[in-house]
C-alpha cells in the first residue's frame, strides 16, 4: 500500500513556558501540505521488520520513526512489515518528516490489518513516538497545544500556493528551546487572530499574522532566514515565516504565477525549494 506522509508547517509557534516534567508548553497552529514522502508499506507474515529509509544518511534500524511505528502498531500480532520510503521532505527542516512518516505507517497498517482503530487511538499510539506524530495522523489545520499533542481542529486554510525553501544548514532544536527559555519578554504570535482569520477564510489575514518565536533567538542563522523571508515577500508572498525549529521557511501566495516565479527564483540558490498547497484533514 502506498501512503503519502504529508509535510507539516507551523502557521504559528509560541512557547508558553516549561512544565516541571521538562517538556515545553507550546501553542501552535499547524498546517499539513500536499508535498511529502510516499511510503510503500507491506505486511510480512514472517514477523520481520525492514525499512529502506530513502536516504543513505537516515537510519534503517530501530532509530527510524517509521519502523518504530510499525513495530508499535503490530506488537503482539506476530506480523511484521516492510517499508520503502520515497523521501522528498528535507531532514531536520522543521517539516516533521520523521513524524509524518510514522503517522503514515500507522494509517497504512490500520487499513492493511483491518484493525479499524480510531484516529484518536492512532494519535495516542503516535505520541509514544514523538510530539508531532499525533497531528500528522490526520493533518489538515489544527491548533496544537501542550507538547503538541492536544489538538483542536481549526477551520481549513483555503486553497493557496505555498513556497517552501530550506537553506543548507540545520538548526539545533534543543539549543533554540534553551534560548527561548532564557528570554524574558518577547513578541507573541496572535494565535486567536490566526484562528479567526481561518474561520473567515481570510488567507491574507492568516499570512500576515504568521509568527514563530524561535525566529527571535536564531543567533547567527537569523540573517539567512530573514533574507529568505524578505525574498519571498518581495516576490509576492502575503507573509513568510520559519516552520518549527527551522531551518525551512515558507511563504503563502494567492497568486499562483507569482508563487511559481518565486520558487524558480529561490531554486537558483537553494536546492530544497518546493511549491505546494495546503492539504485537508485525512479520514482514518
Ligand atoms: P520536527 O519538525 O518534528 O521537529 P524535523 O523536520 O526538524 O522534525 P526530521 O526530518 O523529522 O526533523 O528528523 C530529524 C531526525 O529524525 C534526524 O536526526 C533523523 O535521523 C531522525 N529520523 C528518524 N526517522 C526518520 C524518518 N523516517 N525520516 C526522517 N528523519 C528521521
Amino acid at each position: 500500500m502506498i501512503v503519502r506522509a504529508h509535510g507539516k508547517l507551523n502557521l504559528s509557534l509560541d512557547v508558553l513556558g516549561k512544565s516541571p516534567d521538562g517538556y515545553h508548553d507550546l501553542r501552535m497552529v499547524m498546517q499539513s501540505v500536499e508535498f511529502g514522502d510516499d511510503l510503500d508499506v507491506e505486511l510480512r507474515e514472517d514477523g520481520q521488520f525492514s525499512i529502506d529509509p530513502g536516504r543513505w544518511y537516515l537510519p534503517s534500524d530501530g532509530r527510524n520513526l517509521a519502523l518504530r511505528a510499525a513495530v508499535l502498531f503490530l506488537e503482539g500480532t506476530g506480523l511484521g512489515a516492510s517499508i520503502r520510503v520515497n523521501k522528498r521532505t528535507p531532514v531536520c527542516a522543521g517539516m516533521g518528516g520523521g513524524s509524518s512518516d510514522a503517522a503514515a505507517v500507522l494509517r497504512a497498517l490500520n487499513q492493511l490489518t483491518g484493525a479499524h482503530k480510531s484516529a484518536q487511538e492512532l494519535r495516542d499510539m503516535g505520541l509514544k513516538l514523538g510530539s508531532d506524530v499525533p497531528f500528522c495522523v490526520t493533518g489538515g489545520t489544527a491548533l496544537a497545544e501542550g507538547r503538541g499533542q492536544l489538538l483542536t481542529p481549526a477551520a481549513p486554510l483555503p486553497d493557496c500556493a505555498i513556497v517552501i525553501c530550506k537553506p543548507a544548514f540545520a538548526i539545533s532544536t534543543p539549543e533554540l528551546f534553551g534560548r527561548v527559555d532564557a528570554r524574558r519578554s518577547r513578541l507573541r504570535p496572535d494565535t486567536p487572530g490566526i484562528l479567526e482569520a481561518l474561520e473567515r477564510g481570510d488567507v491574507p489575514g492568516v499570512a500576515r499574522r504568521m509568527y514563530n518565536v524561535f525566529e527571535d533567538v536564531l543567533g547567527r542563522r537569523r540573517g539567512e532566514i530573514t533574507a529568505i523571508k524578505s525574498q519571498l515577500t518581495a516576490l509576492g508572498a502575503l507573509g513568510a515565516v520559519m516552520t518549527g525549529s527551522g531551518s525551512s521557511v515558507f511563504g503563502i501566495f494567492t497568486d499562483e504565477d507569482a508563487a511559481q516565479a518565486a520558487q524558480a527564483a529561490l531554486s537558483r540558490h537553494y536546492q530544497d525549494c518546493f511549491l505546494t498547497r495546503p492539504s485537508r484533514a485525512l479520514e482514518v
